[in-house]
């Protein structure tokens, strides 16, 4: 196979966004040279794929990690560890797609922009936390977004219709459309006895059981605002949720002269990933095609922002910026790991990061260092909440 195929690291190999993104380059050996993985456990998987596509690199959480991965894979694959591996991984491959889950994820958003890379973001968080800082390093040569979460996908192809003008002015509004998650008409008395299992059943998505809690609070949608207010260069006042429960229209734009563009599909996250890998080339896989030889049933509805109060979290910690989203998504992946261990209930998870939120005071973003600082923060006194 020649050389000069474009080389690709995967971080988060191991999880949901991962395996889809390894379904992606099965059919694209030819075109796309997978150099790096990396994950936090499941060592025999990452040997597993390390030596199906021979990759050279690998990053682990642990040294001990390392040791047993280092027996699993031969000596002649390098393994690094940590933080600090993320970030060598992600300065050596054309493209980096970073599909680690949460906060741990920043080191690949920062580097691979940092290097002047492509980066095909899943991991939303590190972007919602750090937008002032990403907001910099994007102004590097060479180094792009493009993102994988399906909505902003969608956006990102409705938005070839812009002029391209800094902040959208002919843009109206962007149209985030939502599943409702399992819980969608559900009332608040209802939702005071949701189960485990109840929430890490999605109608619509199979995802890593952190995002698919955060859709079953529609958490995750209040992310999504935060996300593409910072991918897009666009307030929060001009993005809008619809409530869409067939994931069939990912998102919309509507432009100042009425006009609305959609992207659809059936829902299949390997479409979203093949377009960031093989941009500006669509690669001719067709996932999630859309058969209308048969009836399509699409509805809109308004979110219900009573049952499910984390969107006007969100739009709250978009308006006073700062370090606010870094609070938000911080106090929000506390909560949600405190659920998935059973220490709170799945209706303490929103007042819980509302109450990290009332204690958030304006602290400015300036930083890696200030950011680290409020992350840690917002934990701390999340973490207080959760075994008071
Ligand atoms: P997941 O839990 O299935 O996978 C997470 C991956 O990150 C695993 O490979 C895990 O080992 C790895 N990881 C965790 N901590 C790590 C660390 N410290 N160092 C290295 N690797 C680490 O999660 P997922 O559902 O694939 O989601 C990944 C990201 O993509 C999240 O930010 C999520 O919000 C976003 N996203 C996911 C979907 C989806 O369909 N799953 C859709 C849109 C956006
Ligand atoms: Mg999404």
């Amino acid at each position: 196979m020649s050389s000069t195929r474009p080389t690709v690291a995967l971080l988060g190999a191991t999880g949901s966004i991962g395996t889809q993104t390894l379904d992606v380059l099965r059919r694209e050996l030819d075109s796309f040279d997978l150099v790096a993985i990396a994950g936090g456990q499941r060592l025999g998987e990452l040997a597993a794929i390390a030596k199906e596509f021979n990759v050279s690199s690998i990053g682990v959480v642990s040294v001990d990690d390392k040791a047993t991965l280092q027996s699993m894979v031969g000596p002649g694959v390098t393994i690094v560890v940590g933080a600090e591996g993320l970030t060598e991984l992600s300065r050596c491959a054309d493209v980096v797609v970073n599909a680690v889950v949460g906060f741990a994820g920043l080191p690949v958003t920062l580097s691979a922009l940092e290097a002047g890379k492509r980066l095909a973001l899943a991991n939303k968080e590190s972007l919602i936390a750090a937008a002032p800082l990403v907001a910099k390093v994007r102004a590097t040569t060479g180094a792009e977004i493009l993102p994988i979460d399906s909505e902003h996908c969608a956006i990102h192809q409705c938005l070839a219709g812009s002029s391209g003008e800094p902040g959208h002015p002919d843009v109206r509004r962007l149209l985030l459309t939502a599943s409702g998650g399992p819980f969608r008409g559900w009332s608040k008395e209802q939702l005071s006895s949701v189960t485990k299992s109840d929430a890490l059943k999605h109608p619509t998505w199979s995802m890593g059981p952190k995002i698919t809690v955060d859709s079953s609070t529609l958490m995750n949608k209040g992310l999504e605002v935060l996300e593409a207010s910072a991918l897009f260069g666009i307030e929060v006042g001009r993005v809008e949720v619809v409530v869409h429960p067939q994931s069939i229209v990912h998102s919309m734009v509507e432009y100042v002269d009425g006009a609305v563009l959609a992207q659809l599909s059936e829902p299949d996250m390997r479409l979203p990933i093949a377009y960031c890998i093989g941009s500006p080339v669509r690669l001719n896989h067709a996932w999630g095609r859309l058969d209308f030889g048969q009836p399509l049933h699409l509805t809109f509805e308004a979110p219900d922002r009573v049952a499910f109060p984390a969107l006007d979290l969100a739009y709250d910690a978009a308006r006073r910026a700062g370090a606010a989203p870094a609070w938000l998504s911080a106090a929000n992946e506390i909560a949600v790991e405190a659920f998935l261990n059973d220490q709170i209930s799945w209706s303490r998870i929103i007042p819980l990061v509302a109450e990290v939120m009332d204690v958030y005071d304006d602290e400015a973003l300036d930083s890696l260092e200030e950011l680290f600082e409020n992350d840690a923060t917002a934990r701390r006194i999340a973490h207080g909440m959760v075994v008071r």
